[in-house]
């Protein structure tokens, strides 16, 4: 058994994983550093009700190794790492255990920067810091950056920019037809962007009630799902869940690029050469959404606004390098920014600090 967890766990070239428990407050999580060549492993606490501890192993691996590339693609010096916390946040959230985690994430002397992620908000990461200087995205009146969103939003729209300068010659987005498909915290930011600069946007949400505020804010045009999916658009921009492109939806899709935040949108690596074969052009997630910690990283040196911002606009460049480099070499966008990102890691030592 202790072999199995050293083989999955070196085969991406991890460098440490964590357990920890605390049985009075019934926390049980598991910390994984990928890498901290470029810097501190920084990256998000996801908080969910997994069916077992290897599923949760599984998840806290590839997340934390997403957010080794994701860190170097953005120019950060940080390195990548994740947690997840095992349980239901609805009915096992509490202050005993989210302060147990923060002692967790303390002993680790700073190797490791916690955040916020699925299952887990600024008001837990503010509760974290009273055990722990190593957390960001905390409330503003903390020293924090606050919420995260509408920088990856408007990061996004400096990515889509270079998309559509890339696809048609000029990165206005003025007339040019973005379908948005889930318009939470930064779907909903990006469309407000995205009308402001005169695009025509469709939108689309499992829940009904943020499509009708994004028709009324914002005089978008409201779809369902599969038709926002399938839209004849410039761009598609997912903004919900991962997996959205895969062997069923790729062959149906018309939009001539795909550039959106959801996080690990591939359902699998063939995904990229099925986009490529078809002739759309993928922005890869890990390049174009990388703003909200373009701007959590500016709390590491104390945080401005006006400074984050502007540090935002690198997006456009990297993403345009990537799709540059990917036609130069005949390879799918997503060789292209993981050369990119191992370019940069490599320049830094490797992948692992030891
Ligand atoms: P959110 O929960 O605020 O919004 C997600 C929206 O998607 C919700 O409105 C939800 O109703 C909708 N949705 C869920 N399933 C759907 C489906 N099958 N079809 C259509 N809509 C669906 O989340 P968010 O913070 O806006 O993040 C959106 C995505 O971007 C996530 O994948 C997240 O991991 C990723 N991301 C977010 C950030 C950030 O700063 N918030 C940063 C990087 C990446």
């Amino acid at each position: 058994m202790r072999d199995a967890v050293f083989d999955h766990i070196e085969r991406h070239g991890h460098e440490q994983v964590v357990w920890c428990a605390h049985r009075p407050s019934g926390l049980r999580a598991i910390v994984a550093i990928h890498s901290t060549v470029l810097g501190p492993a920084l990256g998000g606490a996801r908080f969910r009700p997994y069916a077992d501890e290897d599923e949760a192993l599984t998840d806290v691996l590839r997340l934390s190794r997403g957010m080794t590339y994701k860190a170097a693609l953005a120019g950060l010096d940080l390195g990548g790492g994740k947690a997840v916390i095992l349980g239901d946040p609805a009915t096992q959230r509490s202050d005993a255990l989210l302060r147990a985690y923060g002692r967790f994430v303390d002993s680790l002397g700073g190797r490791y920067i916690t955040a916020e992620d699925v299952g887990t908000a600024q008001a837990d990461m503010d509760v974290v810091r009273q055990e722990t200087a190593h957390v960001a995205g905390t409330s503003e009146v903390l020293g924090g950056s606050g919420d995260p969103s509408p920088a990856t939003a408007a990061g996004l729209v400096h990515a889509l920019r270079a998309v559509v300068g890339h696809r048609f010659g000029s990165p206005c987005l003025d007339g040019r037809h973005v379908a948005v498909v889930g318009v939470g915290k930064v779907g909903s930011a990006l469309v407000g962007h995205l009308v402001a600069a005169g695009a025509k946007v469709s939108v689309a949400d499992l829940d009904p009630s943020r499509v009708h505020a994004m028709v009324v804010r914002h005089g978008a045009r409201a779809c369902c799902v599969d038709d926002a999916m399938t839209a004849d658009a410039d761009v598609l921009a997912p903004c919900a869940l991962g997996a959205v492109l895969d062997a069923t939806t790729i062959p149906r899709l018309r939009c001539a690029a795909v550039c959106g935040s959801a996080n690990n949108q591939l359902a699998e690596p063939e995904d990229a050469r099925r986009l490529a074969d078809r002739g759309i052009l993928y922005a890869p997630d890990y390049v174009v959404s990388s703003g909200g910690i373009i701007n959590i990283a500016e709390e590491l040196v104390g945080y401005d606004r006006t400074r984050a911002t502007a540090r935002l606009a690198a997006i456009g460049a990297t993403t345009s390098e990537v799709l540059a480099d990917a036609d130069r070499l005949g390879i799918t966008t997503v060789e292209a920014a993981d050369r990119l990102a191992e370019r940069r890691l490599q320049a830094g030592g490797g992948t692992s600090a030891f």
